[in-house]
């Protein structure tokens, strides 16, 4: 349909008010917001201190069945019922993450929703922002800098230069930087060694921004952060480098969460990036603890599928940051069941309701997995124009046959607040009605290799994990170091249950091998790696890049 606007047009033409306007609806003083142009401002820690005490609102995540190459709309939907909810006369607002700037030059995208549910300005939010990212990628590249330096001169810790894990980082999709050798030229230069840069998102300097609760727990966990090895493996921490101050100093605007609307004019936090893989995928708790003392209803969404990131959302940042969800919010589009029904790609613009049936086999496992944390569950169906009623019928049968609260047609993508209403009183309901008794899949005081093999089999639906005694005994012997309590946060593909990316639906009769296990001391969890994880992205044959341009008028182009 030649109609039908782009996203950048959209945004382009939004009736954005000035972000004092925007503060006003959440009530926060003009002077404990710290402006970032018009559109954009960071609200101060000294305010979000002064809310301490006060009753907190509804949270509300948004997962989606596994991701397919059809799009399943996580981010969308939450600006589209965060509009919804204010619509119907709630106050609400929507959180998520602040977007990687470096792969928007490799694949067109971006990660302020679409169509008529959009956070604006999303070219700034889509590039610099307000600098967060550059402030996480300069804190973390001070420790690197302090580590070698700390090498050349002394090396009083006796690090082991061979057995250092902190890399270096830059936000930008660069494969020639994976592996690395630095300092060479000459004595002057450091001891020579092998050395990678990762993108900034992937930092544990991330991780921790985003888990952190005030700038001393924040310079706390950076202290704890595990940066390598002595020659006797004993771990040498920041704290040994004496980093964390000038780290947390660098951080300390980053720290405090970012204002901006939606279309509509809705306040929207769009607040820290972690992965989804090596860390959480969720925006950052400061956010999330600020905006639930704000408003009545908190729209927030997590990365990948809900094996994913409902998981970790609900096992590490809720269990870690004491947050309660009453309600999740499952996407699901007719075309992405399709495609875990086995329908090609190409093939998705014809009328298939056996396909969406046989796909709904994925749909079913996430309600049910859902239901295992005491949480209720909505199926929001983001509507995409070519969807037949047929279709959209089957998947709704489906999700109330297997235990979801209700599953709704959403259409805020082509109309805004006003086709997503239905979703909207839906979820105040079951927030209302206190359903929800949260709680996490498993207990503090379980094992490592417990949690993991909990996950795999309650979860994934494996028939167990496959790890060799070297995993296992490093697992064994962080818990006798104190880190047995942790939570696991799982490193695998987003695309299945199980770790062949090829196996959509609701695949059994696997296991679930961990290649890698990797302990995030500053952040508080241990990365289990099932599969092969990246943590510098390349730029594909044909990046994005050489299509991105200013037009006559200085606007953008090419970049969505
Ligand atoms: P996710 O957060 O799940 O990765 P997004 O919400 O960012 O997905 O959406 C991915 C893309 O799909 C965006 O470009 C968005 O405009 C598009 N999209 C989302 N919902 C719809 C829809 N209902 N119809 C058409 N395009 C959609
Ligand atoms: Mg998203």
């Amino acid at each position: 349909m030649s109609d039908v606007k782009s996203d950048i047009e959209i945004a382009r033409a939004a009736k954005k008010k000035p972000i004092q306007e925007i503060g006003e609806k959440l009530s926060i003083p003009r002077d404990h917001l710290l402006p970032y142009g018009h559109d954009k401002a960071k609200v101060t820690a000294d305010f979000i201190k002064s809310l301490e005490g006060r009753p907190d609102g509804n949270l509300i995540l948004v997962t989606a069945v596994n991701p397919t190459p059809a799009g399943e709309g996580k981010t969308t939907t939450t600006v589209g019922l965060g509009d919804g909810l204010n619509a119907i006369g709630k106050k609400a607002t929507i959180c998520i993450r602040e977007a990687s700037l470096g792969p928007n030059f490799g694949v067109k995208g971006g990660a302020a929703g679409g169509g008529l549910a959009q956070i604006v300005p999303m070219e700034d939010m889509n590039l610099h922002f307000t600098g967060d990212i550059h402030a996480i990628g300069t804190a973390h590249n001070l420790l690197s800098a302090m580590i070698d330096n700390h090498i050349y001169y002394d090396n009083e810790q006796g690090i082991d230069s061979r057995r250092i894990t902190w890399p270096r980082v830059m936000d930008m999709n660069d494969r020639s930087l994976r592996h690395i050798a630095i300092s060479l030229g000459g004595v002057t230069n450091g001891f020579v060694r092998e050395d990678r840069f990762d993108i900034t998102v992937a930092s544990e300097v991330m991780a921790i921004l985003c888990l952190a609760t005030d700038l001393a727990d924040l310079q706390e966990r950076l202290g704890n952060i595990i940066i390598g090895q002595r020659r006797d493996k004993t771990p040498v921490t920041v704290k040994d480098i004496k980093a964390e101050g000038a780290m947390a100093v660098l951080l300390k605007d980053a720290i405090q969460p970012n204002l901006v609307q939606t279309l509509e004019n809705n306040p929207a936090f769009v607040h820290g990036g972690p992965f989804a893989n090596i860390a959480h995928g969720c925006n950052s708790v400061i956010a999330t603890k600020t905006a639930l003392k704000l408003s009545d209803y908190v729209v927030t969404e997590a990365g990948f599928g809900a094996d994913l990131g409902a998981e970790k959302f609900l096992n590490i940042k809720c269990r870690k940051a004491g947050l309660n969800p009453k309600a999740v919010v499952l996407v699901a589009t007719v075309r992405a069941l399709k495609m875990n029904g086995g329908v090609a790609k190409d093939d998705l613009g014809t009328e298939n309701v056996q396909a969406v049936k046989d796909g709904c086999a994925n749909l079913g496992r996430h309600i049910e997995n859902l239901k295992k944390f005491d949480v209720p569950v909505v199926v929001a169906i983001n509507h995409f124009i070519k969807d037949t009623d047929a279709e959209l019928q089957a998947v709704v049968d489906f999700a109330k046959q297997t235990g979801a609260e209700d599953a709704i047609v959403a259409k805020h993508w082509a109309k805004g607040s006003e086709g997503v209403t239905e979703l909207a009183q839906k979820v105040v309901e079951v927030c209302e009605s206190s359903r929800s008794a949260y709680k996490p899949l498993y207990p503090d005081e379980m094992g490592l290799v417990e949690k993991i093999e909990t996950i795999a089999r309650e979860i994934y639906r494996a028939d167990g994990i496959e790890a060799d005694s070297k995993i296992i005994t490093q697992l064994k012997d962080w818990e006798k170091q104190g880190y047995g309590n942790l939570p696991v946060c799982m490193a695998k593909t987003q695309y299945s249950f199980s770790t062949d990316a090829s196996k959509r639906g609701a695949p059994t009769g696997f296991k679930i091998p961990i290649r890698e296990v990797r302990l995030s001391a500053g952040a508080g969890f241990v990365v289990v790696v099932c599969g092969s994880v990246m943590t510098m992205p390349g730029l594909p044959r044909k990046p994005a890049a050489e299509s991105i341009r200013l037009n006559e008028q200085g606007q953008i182009e090419g970049l969505f």
